[in-house]
C-alpha cells in the first residue's frame, strides 16, 4: 500500500492584503489552488476548486475520477462566475497529487492546470514534475525560448490554462515514479517565484520534521520578498506499492528526465508483482526489452541501408542502347527505372539511328540490357557494322566513342 505523511501551510505573504490561495491535504489527495480575480473572487475560485475536487475524488478515487472531479470543479467555477457578475473573470490554478486505485496497489498521480507546481525530491535532488501553463513555458516547449529566457520572460506569469474559463480545459497528468523516502512539494507561484531550485531542495529536504520544512519554505519565500500569497504542501512517501504498468510508464518517461503529460492515456491493469524481487525482475525484463527494441531499430536501419545499396547497384549495373535525338546513345540503368533510380545517358555513339537496320531501329524502342559499358559499345559497333561492313574495327570506333562520354555511373 502506498502511503504518505504530510504537512501544509498557506500564508498571505508580505505585500498582498488577502490570501487567494486555497489548500487541502489528507491521506489520499493534496491540492494547492491559486485564485485570481478582483474583489475576493480569486479566493472563491480557489476554494471552490479545492472543495469540489476533494469531494468528487472521494466518490471515485481513480485517475479517471480525479480528471472528472477537475472537470466538475471547472464547470462549477464557470457557472458561479456567470451567476455572480462581481466574480466575472475569476479563475484558479490547481496542482494536486492523489493516490489513485490501481489494481491492488495505489499509484501517485500529479495533475495540474496553471502555474502552481509539483516538485519531487529524492536523495536531495529536486526535479520539477509539472510544466507551467504560461505563455513563456509554452514558448519554451515550442523551442522559441531557452529555459533561462523563460525563467525571466515578462510573460511567464500570463497563464494559458486555468480553471474557470474554458469548459474543455485539458489538465496535464503525470504518473509518478515514487520510492519510499521521496518527498513531493506542491506549491503556488508565491513560493517558486521567490526561491531558487536549490533553496527549495535544501529547505524541503533538510529539516527533521515535515512541519519544520514547510515552515522553513514559507519563511524563506517571505525573506526573499513575500510578494504573493505562499502555499506549500509537503508529502513524504513512507511506503510505495505500484503497478508494473505504472512503473513502466514512469521509467519510460524518466528517459527524457521529466515525465511527459499523458492526458487520456489508457490504464492497463495487469497483476501487480507482490514482492520486491518480483518488482526487480519486472524492471529487468523491461530493460532487456528496451535494449531489444534498440537492437531491432538498428537492425531495421541496417536492412533498409542494405536494401538501398542492392537496389541502387541493380539499377545501375546494366546498360542499354536507345535513341537520343536521332543518335544511338548508351544509357546506364534499367530502361524503365527501378523505384526512384532513373536511367541516365552515359555515352553518345555518334551512330545515326537511321544507319541501323529497320529491325535494330525498332529494337531500340524496347532495348535489352547488357552487363557493362564495354558490352554496350560492342553492341553498338556490331549493329552499325551489320549495315556498314567496311567501317574500321571496333577498337577505333570504341576509342572515339569513349572520348565523348557525357557522364559516368
Ligand atoms: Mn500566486
Amino acid at each position: 500500500m502506498t502511503t504518505w505523511r504530510y504537512a501544509a501551510a498557506t500564508d498571505v505573504g508580505l505585500v498582498r492584503e488577502v490570501n487567494e490561495d486555497s489548500i487541502h491535504v489528507d491521506n489520499t489527495i493534496a491540492i494547492v489552488a491559486d485564485g485570481m480575480g478582483g474583489h475576493a473572487a480569486g479566493e472563491v475560485a480557489s476554494a471552490l476548486a479545492v472543495e469540489v475536487i476533494e469531494d468528487q475524488f472521494r466518490r471515485d478515487p481513480t485517475e479517471d475520477g480525479l480528471l472528472q472531479a477537475i472537470r466538475i470543479a471547472n464547470q462549477r467555477i464557470i457557472d458561479d462566475a456567470a451567476a455572480n457578475p462581481a466574480r466575472e473573470g475569476m479563475g484558479t490554478t490547481a496542482v494536486m497529487c492523489a493516490l489513485v486505485a490501481a489494481g491492488e496497489g495505489r499509484a501517485a498521480v500529479v495533475v495540474n492546470v496553471g502555474d502552481s507546481r509539483a516538485y519531487q525530491l529524492r536523495d536531495g535532488a529536486l526535479r520539477r514534475v509539472t510544466t507551467d501553463h504560461s505563455v513563456a513555458e509554452e514558448w519554451l516547449r515550442q523551442g522559441r525560448l531557452t529555459a533561462e529566457e523563460a525563467e525571466i520572460h515578462p510573460r511567464r506569469h500570463q497563464l494559458t490554462r486555468t480553471l474557470g474559463f474554458d469548459p474543455g480545459v485539458q489538465p496535464d497528468v503525470f504518473r509518478l515514479d515514487v520510492q519510499a523516502g521521496d518527498r513531493l512539494l506542491l506549491c503556488s507561484d508565491g513560493l517558486s517565484n521567490e526561491l531558487t531550485d536549490s533553496d527549495i531542495a535544501q529547505l524541503a529536504g533538510e529539516s527533521d520534521t515535515l512541519e519544520a520544512s514547510v515552515a522553513a519554505l514559507i519563511e524563506g519565500a517571505n525573506r526573499h520578498g513575500g510578494r504573493d500569497n505562499i502555499s506549500a504542501i509537503l508529502l513524504h512517501f513512507d511506503e510505495v506499492s505500484v503497478l508494473p504498468a505504472m512503473l513502466e510508464f514512469a521509467s519510460a518517461a524518466a528517459v527524457t528526465a521529466a515525465a511527459a503529460p499523458v492526458t487520456n492515456a489508457p490504464t492497463a491493469a495487469p497483476e501487480p508483482p507482490t514482492s520486491r524481487v518480483a518488482q526487480r525482475q519486472a524492471a529487468k525484463k523491461r530493460r532487456r526489452f528496451s535494449w531489444r527494441a534498440v537492437a531491432f531499430v538498428l537492425a531495421l536501419f541496417g536492412f533498409i541501408a542494405a536494401a538501398f545499396f542492392v537496389i541502387g547497384w541493380y539499377a545501375n549495373s546494366s546498360y542499354y542502347l536507345a535513341e537520343d535525338q536521332g543518335v544511338v546513345a548508351i544509357y546506364q540503368g534499367q530502361p524503365n527505372g527501378v523505384l526512384w533510380f532513373h536511367p541516365h545517358k552515359v555515352l553518345d555513339t555518334y551512330y545515326k539511328v537511321s544507319d541501323l537496320s529497320p529491325y535494330d531501329q525498332a529494337n531500340l524502342k524496347n532495348p535489352t540490357t547488357v552487363g557493362s559499358l564495354d558490352a554496350a559499345i560492342a553492341e553498338a559497333n556490331a549493329l552499325y557494322n551489320k549495315v556498314h561492313p567496311t567501317v574500321p574495327g571496333s577498337t577505333t570506333t570504341t576509342t572515339s566513342v569513349t572520348s565523348t562520354t557525357t557522364g559516368s555511373g
